[in-house]
């Protein structure tokens, strides 16, 4: 049966496989996965994977949900599609962003949607570029956000992300566009420092960049409350209050990154109610669909919105919008998302079983290979070091960490190696077994990895 190698061939002809090796990928191809139920994915060879990554950082209700499906077909039948254009809307974007301010708990009040983490990153920093020049604060727009912080790829998402490869090639980050000190504790700390005093040196970074830039040209800072796809970096005691003090004290406005965080990847709601923070604006994605369809959100405060809608000023209405905004499929996809993720109480199963994810995991600190595992509630970091003691990477950096995810593919389990760095992130409805399963396969790929060593 050559079914396989010709599905390889077929796809290694036609696409270009982004965060990939090119050439490599010419010779061996993709994992083609064609079936998923809950926590498992199949390829199309029937070979069954735990997906330990919900994806990427998605699939909170697991895969083959057929509430979701059902949910879609229904909106498909009666609306497939309409857009959020010039006084027009459909049921399921407003009852959605009704939902949406209502479960942040919050004093927000307005709900922009688009298509991707990206687009609503985009659309945040052109919305506060708007505001400012509608407040007559034409000098206010620029952005900090942190060293591998992610936000997307497009120009100014792109800008935000902290992440060299996302730069390298692209022309970014644009001017204007500041990166901090990534709030990691364990390779950013300075020798003898305590992590009080690291929270602190961090905040004094901050207030410097503010000081030297002038706080009248800053528009917002930005942070994943926990940065995830640049690594799983809980920050340190104590970080997000130092930070909120400071922008407050500057009029900055601070805008949460949840869209890896929100809908109870850390066992809250939101990563903001994880880590007490009072964002101005928050962006939700991914576990808001299980992405089963593409959606983004952006909630904003009153004091946001309302400078946009003022069309006293000379600027005109706010002429940015996408052709899906608020696509009812998508939006009557995460309205039955949220039900499900509310009627099955998965953020207090993920609540439950972190704790016993996170010490699993941290069984694995003694392991010669392993510098540091981190991670809060459901999703956590093994940081994989060629000297444990002197905490140095692998030269290059990514290889052991390509050769540890190849092995976990053998041994039935999805990772995801950034660098050297191993992520987990796994569906919001797995079970206690299934978490063990996670460990086990992990183990043996760590070992499997260990032995190919010099
Ligand atoms: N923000 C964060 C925190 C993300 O993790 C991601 C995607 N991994 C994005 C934004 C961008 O989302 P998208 O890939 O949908 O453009």
């Amino acid at each position: 049966n050559d079914a396989p190698n010709s599905r390889h061939a077929v796809d290694v002809k036609r696409m270009l496989h982004p965060y990939t090796d090119a050439r490599a990928h010419e010779k061996a191809g993709p994992l083609i996965i064609t079936d998923g139920s809950g926590v498992e994915v199949f390829d199309n060879q029937g070979k069954s994977y735990i997906e330990a990554m919900a994806g990427l950082w998605s699939v909170a209700v697991g895969f083959g949900e057929k509430r979701l499906v059902d949910a879609a077909t229904r909106q498909m039948s009666s609306l497939p599609y309409y857009h959020t254009f010039s006084h027009k809307s459909n049921e399921p974007a407003i009852d959605l962003a009704d939902r949406l301010v209502a479960m942040t708990g919050r004093k927000m009040e307005k709900v922009f949607f688009t298509n991707s983490g990206s687009e609503a990153n985009d659309t945040v920093v052109k919305l506060l570029w708007y505001r400012n020049n509608a407040l007559g604060q034409p000098e206010r727009k620029k952005i900090i956000s942190r060293k591998r912080g992610y936000h997307g790829i497009t120009i100014a998402a792109g800008s935000m992300t902290g992440i060299p490869m996302n730069h390298g090639g692209f022309d970014l980050p644009l001017p204007g566009f500041h990166h901090l000190t990534c709030p990691h504790f364990y390779r950013e700390g300075f020798e003898g420092e305590t992590e009080a005093e690291f929270t602190e040196r961090l905040a004094q970074e901050l207030e410097e960049l503010i000081e030297r830039e002038g706080s009248e040209t800053i528009a917002g800072f930005i942070g994943e409350p926990l940065m995830s796809a640049g690594g799983v970096v809980p920050p340190p005691a104590g970080y997000w209050r130092r930070v909120q003090e400071i922008c407050r004290k500057h009029e900055i406005v601070v805008i949460a990154d949840e869209v890896i965080t929100g809908f109870g990847r850390l066992g809250t709601r939101f990563g903001s109610d994880y880590y007490d923070i009072e964002p101005d604006i928050m962006v939700m994605s991914k576990q808001l669909t299980s992405s089963y369809q593409p959606l983004a959100a952006i909630v904003m405060t009153d004091d946001i919105y309302q400078p946009v809608a003022d069309q006293s000023s000379s600027i005109g209405a706010f002429g940015h919008g996408f052709t899906a905004s608020g696509h009812p499929v998508a939006t009557a996809v995460a309205l039955e998302n949220l039900d499900i993720i509310e009627e099955r109480d998965l953020i207090g199963n993920a609540a439950r079983l972190a704790p016993m994810l996170q010490a699993k995991l941290r069984e694995f600190s003694d392991h010669a290979l392993v510098g540091e595992v981190r991670g809060e509630g459901f999703i956590a970091a093994v940081e994989l070091v060629a000297n444990k003691t002197s905490r140095s990477p692998f030269d290059p950096v990514g290889v052991v960490g390509r050769e540890l995810a190849a092995h976990a593919h053998a041994a039935g389990l999805i990772i995801r190696a950034i660098g050297d760095t191993i992520a987990f992130c796994p569906p919001l409805i797995a079970t206690e077994e299934d978490v063990t399963k996670i460990i086990t396969r992990f183990g043996l790929a760590l070992d499997a990895t260990t032995r190919t060593l010099p």
